[in-house]
């Protein structure tokens, strides 16, 4: 842009060239030269992407030095060359300067501060070399040019604004206002720049709202919305000056500090800073009359010219605010080193997850279930996978991991398939089970295909009297999710015969209202109930409310790890229905599980 200012720079030379060639003149040339190479070298030095807040700063600052400059040069030798005027010298003047302005009006209109001083640079001598030849054609140019000055000032500023608003809509999030994802990490980058080559450090703040999406799926988009607002409203309060806000989406806000520090002091900022944005976003809402509360997660990251990737950054902020979700939410926790080998393992075997199935890796044990006479009456299937590397690795552990990536939609196919073709050889064999369940992942309950896949395996291995024993069971976050669409999959499963348990009952959300809208036919006592019974008079209350709850609703009661006589004798004086435990079997193998069963 700044090559411009070379382009009527020359002209004057030339222009003087023809009329001028006195010692007086070529002092004159040189300067001119001298002021349009300094345009050029600060027209080099301008990268944006690269260049921090500070140092454009500086940049702008030099630029208007520049146009000082050139402003007044050109201005004197305007006056001086006047009284020298030949036709020659009105062409040249205005072809430059024309010539000049319209093309630095058009290339300079994405910043006011570029094309106002270049415009008035470019014109406002001409207007005035004009006036000074003092002629009535003189005026009448003057006047053209005038308006000319006007003209261009007014395209420059529409195309101008044109651009800001699109600039605006490219970095700004809709619903808040607040930056965008695409700004935020310009921005970062930007920060880092300016931690180059320094042993300082800035904070990142990741801020996640804990149970939103209950809100928004309870309440309904508008009122999440508005919770989304005063959010940010809040968010700004707490903000120090420069710091920079973003909403990277849904419910999650981050935010980039500005100034720099030492390790220790960055890190005690970052922290102060977490403390009050958790507790200002803690107080009530107040939102179409409802009183919401809502607590937030926060994940901290120290950045520093350790890495030049804005994205690193980010995703250490990710992994921080995990753990705090991990650890039961509603506080803050900086990143550090240990949390990223956690990762790294992690990554690893969602490495090795991926190719497990290819590998025969994955294989199906069952767990006998039990009834108040001791006679086996069903089994649960339960997954496992023995690693080449790691040897036998928990569902506990693989099952998260592969609903996280997705996996779990062929691995669920994989285990029904499986298990399906067990029950049937079982069948062949005269093993007659009441019962046969199946655990379901949240995400393959709600994948599109889900449905088909069991129908497709069911039409294959199973007939009508199999399909009755089957039971699939399902968590209880099932219930923070669409309440109608859990039902519609259900009902529809359940017109082939097939059943739903509730399984861990007790540890999450549900209630007596979800209950009474979801149509199960069994819940599942969580073990850790089962487990505390002999010590906590709490847990016995607990199991005994349960037991009469589902007799209320016609419930089936399936007792999960039981361990002692103690703890069967007690459920089976509450009238429980089914039992399931290391007092009876551990899960076994197809082989295994025969055997006992024909003993
Ligand atoms: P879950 O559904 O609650 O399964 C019961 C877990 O309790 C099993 O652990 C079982 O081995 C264990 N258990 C059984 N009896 C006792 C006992 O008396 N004492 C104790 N302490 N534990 C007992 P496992 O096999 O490690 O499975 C862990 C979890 O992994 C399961 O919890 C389930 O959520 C998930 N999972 C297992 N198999 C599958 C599967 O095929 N599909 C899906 N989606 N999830 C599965
Ligand atoms: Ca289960
Ligand atoms: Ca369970």
């Amino acid at each position: 842009m700044m090559g411009l200012s070379l382009f009527p720079g020359l002209g004057y030379i030339f222009l003087g060239l023809i009329h001028d060639v006195s010692i007086r003149a070529f002092i004159w040339y040189g300067l001119i030269v001298l002021v349009s190479l300094w345009g050029n070298r600060l027209y080099k030095s301008y990268r944006p992407d690269e260049m921090t807040v500070k140092s454009k700063d500086q940049w702008y600052s030099e630029l208007s030095y520049f146009y000082y400059a050139f402003f007044s040069l050109w201005t004197l030798i305007f006056l001086l060359y006047v009284n020298e005027d030949t036709y020659n010298l009105h062409y040249i003047a205005i072809f430059t300067q024309i010539g000049a302005s319209v093309v630095a009006s058009a290339l300079l209109s994405s910043d006011r501060r570029l094309f106002v001083p270049t415009i008035l640079i470019l014109m406002v001598p001409l207007i005035i070399y004009f006036f000074a030849v003092n002629q009535w054609y003189g005026y009448i140019l003057a006047i053209f040019s005038i308006v000319f000055t006007w003209v261009l000032f007014y395209s420059a500023n529409s195309s101008f604004k044109l651009l800001m608003k699109a600039e605006y809509h490219a970095t700004h999030d809709h619903l808040t206002g607040l930056y965008n994802r695409r700004y935020f990490i310009n921005a970062l980058q930007q920060m880092m720049n300016a931690l180059k080559g320094t042993d300082s450090y800035s904070y990142l703040l990741l801020i996640d709202l804990d149970h939103f999406k209950t809100i928004n799926d309870s309440l309904g988009h508008d009122v999440g919305d508005q919770l989304l607002q005063e959010v940010t409203a809040r968010l700004k309060t707490c903000l120090p000056s420069r710091d920079v806000l973003a909403r990277l989406g849904g419910d999650e806000f981050i935010i980039a500090g500005h100034n720099t520090d030492e390790y220790s002091d960055s890190k005690e900022r970052a922290m102060e800073l977490s403390k009050q944005i958790i507790n200002s976003l803690k107080a009530s809402y107040i939102i179409d009359r409802h009183h919401l509360y809502i607590s937030s997660s926060i994940g901290v990251s120290l950045i520093s010219s350790s890495s030049s990737d804005a994205n690193r950054f980010i995703k250490e902020a990710d992994i921080a605010m995990y753990e705090v979700k991990a650890r039961g939410r509603d506080d803050v926790i900086l990143f550090d080193q240990e949390m990223s080998g956690r990762v790294e393992s992690h990554l690893e075997l969602e490495r090795m997850l991926h190719f497990a199935l290819e590998k025969d890796e994955i294989f199906l044990h069952f767990q006998p279930q039990f009834d108040n006479n001791q006679n086996i009456i069903g089994v649960e299937t339960l997954v496992r996978w023995n690693n080449s590397k790691f040897g036998f690795i928990s569902p506990a552990v693989f099952i998260p991991i592969a609903e996280q990536t997705g996996l779990i939609i062929d691995l669920g196919g994989y285990i029904i398939e499986n298990a399906f073709r067990t029950l049937s050889e079982w069948h062949d064999k005269g093993i007659e089970l009441r019962q046969f369940s199946i655990n379901i992942s949240m995400r393959q309950f709600f994948h599109y295909g889900f449905i088909d896949e069991v129908k497709k395996h069911a039409s294959h291995y199973l007939d009508q009297k199999l399909n009755e024993t089957i039971v699939f069971e399902l968590t209880e976050t099932i219930v923070a999710e669409d309440i109608h669409k859990v039902v519609t999959i259900i009902n529809e499963l359940k017109t082939l015969g097939m059943h739903f348990s509730m399984d861990d009952f007790g540890t999450g959300y549900s209630s007596l209202s979800y209950l009474k809208q979801l149509p199960i036919d069994e819940i599942k006592i969580d073990r850790s109930f089962v487990n505390e019974l002999n010590e906590d008079e709490g847990d016995q209350a607990m199991i005994i409310t349960i037991l009469k709850m589902a007799d209320i609703f016609g419930l089936r009661v399936v007792a999960e790890g039981v361990e002692t006589q103690d703890q069967f004798e007690f459920l089976k004086q509450f009238k429980c229905d089914y039992y399931q435990g290391y007092y009876f079997s551990k899960p076994l193998s197809t082989g295994d599980f025969e055997k006992l069963y024909s003993s």
